[in-house]
């Protein structure tokens, strides 16, 4: 027997026509990098997506082809998201602040054909340009700089553009887009979306229980379009008509604060390095900031830590905490309470709410532990594995790295995790940055956010130090607010709350911790930093500052 359905492929092109039929006064607002805004309608956006989609047609896009964007999060990056694909290009993503180098590794690796660049990032493109195999550059946001000779001018482009509608006939399986892992080692690899995957990954995140998305809501993707599509946000809102707000370059919490009340903003996305700023910005200055008093945070790129949450909580901020991958889509799971913990004491409300949460319907996940055995019993703990319609099957041309799929058909997401009984899933670190100490397992992540949970701990990262006795041991490296802490104080903080073998052989203060190109701790330079030098030198490093402290 078969079923009696029509089999219309899920494409993105029908968010873009229903967003452009329903919704076409539907406000996009973008802040330029002098901090004005630029406002248009999805009417303008719908036409606009369509020009830039017949103005690449017209330059020779062929079916397939890789268009580069080197764009902050504005409207015009949204025009991106859909005028490429829905004639057939590939979106690629760019990430700005990625070095020289590794830009012209991956558009190279890509093949990018097409770029659209910033006016104000030409002199990142200007390190990598000659390495890269781009036959056609547009330049967009221009504000007066003369164009050079070996570009195009984005809105000449689309003023040139017939005004019709283009879609390309496009099966599901054809690719949106595609982004590349930052690689902490080796190269950074490439994922590629498809039309299907999109479209899943979008319905799934606007469900109730994941973002919670409809067109009622204000949407502000803080998290940059070039880091795993902005976590689908763009064709999510557009997808139920939303109104969507972009932050632009600027990241600073009071530029952001700003946005968020200017455009009584009800659903804002991002790392939490960005939060942290924010809610500090909020405790100096409470009711400075008229918020919609239904904005919700989503949080995750690295692990929120409970303080964060419920410091928001404070102002009436609500934070979702949310994990995921660029190999996912990049939504796995989001933080929802069932029913029953909903319900239970404040306490364990926030211990719940700390964990990544719950999977999305199209997320499947199990746990494998070291012996290789498979458990959701909720009390192993092991590398997380996972499957889905929204989940990689491979890495575009790296067949060297066919190891991160099993073969029975999941993903190795090299995290270290356990999913409790009730189906909530916790991450204990990245397999890499697990302490491992006389054999046992020290999770760096929990360590973490038990320090930031001090009020004079503003960051905390706790990095694995080699040990000759137990093979590693937790050294966690801080920056304190203003008075300092006392590292005892700091000791006993954490001695309340973990066994007394995994408290920090020292605790060493610094100004800043080194962030990732896409706002995570960079732990990697902390261990190139501390991991050389001997138990002994840390320990008596910890002791000069304290006695520079003492000495006031
Ligand atoms: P990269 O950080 O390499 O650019 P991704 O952005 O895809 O790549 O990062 C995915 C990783 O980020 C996950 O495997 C996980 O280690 C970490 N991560 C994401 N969200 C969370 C979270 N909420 N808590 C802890 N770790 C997280």
């Amino acid at each position: 027997m078969r079923a009696t359905m029509m089999e219309e492929p899920l494409l993105i092109h029908r968010f873009l026509e229903r967003a452009g039929r329903l919704f076409p006064e539907v406000e996009v607002v973008s802040r330029r990098p002098d901090g004005s805004l630029h406002r248009h309608r999805y009417g303008e956006f719908f036409a606009r997506a369509h020009r830039l989609a017949a103005g690449l047609a017209a330059g020779g896009l062929d079916k397939g082809d890789r268009v580069a964007t080197l764009l902050w999060n504005h409207h015009v990056h949204l025009e991106a998201y859909f005028g490429i694909p829905i004639r057939g290009g590939v979106v690629h993503t760019l990430n700005p602040r990625l070095a020289a180098e590794e830009l012209a590794y991956i558009a190279d690796h890509a093949q990018d054909r097409v770029l659209i660049v910033d006016e104000v990032l030409l002199s990142v493109l200007e390190g990598f340009r000659e390495r890269a195999p781009f036959s056609r550059i547009l330049v967009a946001n221009r504000q007066g700089q003369a164009l050079p000779a070996w570009a195009e001018c984005y809105e000449e482009v689309l003023a040139r553009a017939p005004q019709e509608l283009v879609y390309s006939p496009a099966g599901e399986e054809d690719p949106v887009g595609m982004c590349y892992t930052s690689g902490t080692t080796g190269h950074p690899k490439g994922v590629v979306y498809s039309h299907r995957s999109t479209v899943l990954h979008a319905l799934a995140s606007a469900l109730p229980d994941s973002v919670g998305l409809s067109h009622r809501d204000t949407v502000m993707p803080v998290v940059p379009m070039f880091h795993v599509n902005a976590w689908g946000l763009p064709y999510a809102a557009v997808m139920v008509g939303a109104k969507l707000v972009f932050p632009g370059p600027r990241l600073d919490a009071s530029s952001l604060l700003e946005l968020l009340e200017g455009e009584q903003v009800t659903v804002a996305a991002g790392v939490p390095t960005v939060w942290l700023r924010v809610l500090e910005a909020l405790d100096a200055e409470p009711g400075r900031w008229r918020l919609h008093p239904e904005l919700r945070l989503i949080v995750g790129g690295s692990a929120a830590p409970e303080a964060m949450i419920r410091g928001f909580d404070r102002h009436g901020v609500t934070v979702i905490h949310a994990w995921g991958m660029t190999e996912m889509s990049p939504l796995g799971t989001l933080c929802r309470l069932k029913r029953e913990h909903q319900q239970a004491d404040e306490d364990t409300r926030y211990r719940y709410r700390a964990m990544q949460g719950l999977p999305m319907p199209v997320v499947d996940m199990r746990i494998v532990d070291e012996k290789g055995e498979v458990g959701w019993d909720g009390r192993s703990m092991g590398e997380l594995q996972v499957r889905g319609p929204c989940v990689a099957r491979a890495y575009y041309k790296r067949p060297d790295a066919a190891d991160a799929f099993t073969a029975d058909g999941w993903f190795r997401t090299g995290d270290v995790a356990v999913i409790t009984p009730e189906g909530y899933m916790k991450i204990a670190d990245r397999t890499k940055d697990l302490v491992k100490s006389g054999g046992e397992w020290i999770s760096s992540v929990d360590l973490e956010n038990a320090l930031m949970g001090h009020p004079q701990v503003a960051e905390a990262a706790v990095v694995a130090v080699p040990h000759p006795r137990w093979e590693e041991r937790p050294l966690a490296v801080v920056v304190p607010r203003d008075p300092p802490p006392g590292v005892e104080e700091l000791r006993a903080h954490l001695a309340a709350r973990f066994p007394k073998w995994w408290l920090p052989d020292a605790i060493l203060f610094v100004e800043e911790i080194p962030k990732s190109s896409t706002g995570k701790f960079l732990k990697r330079a902390l261990r190139e930093r501390f991991g050389r030098a001997s138990w002994e030198e840390l320990k008596a490093q910890e002791e000069e500052q304290q006695r520079r402290a003492e000495a006031g």
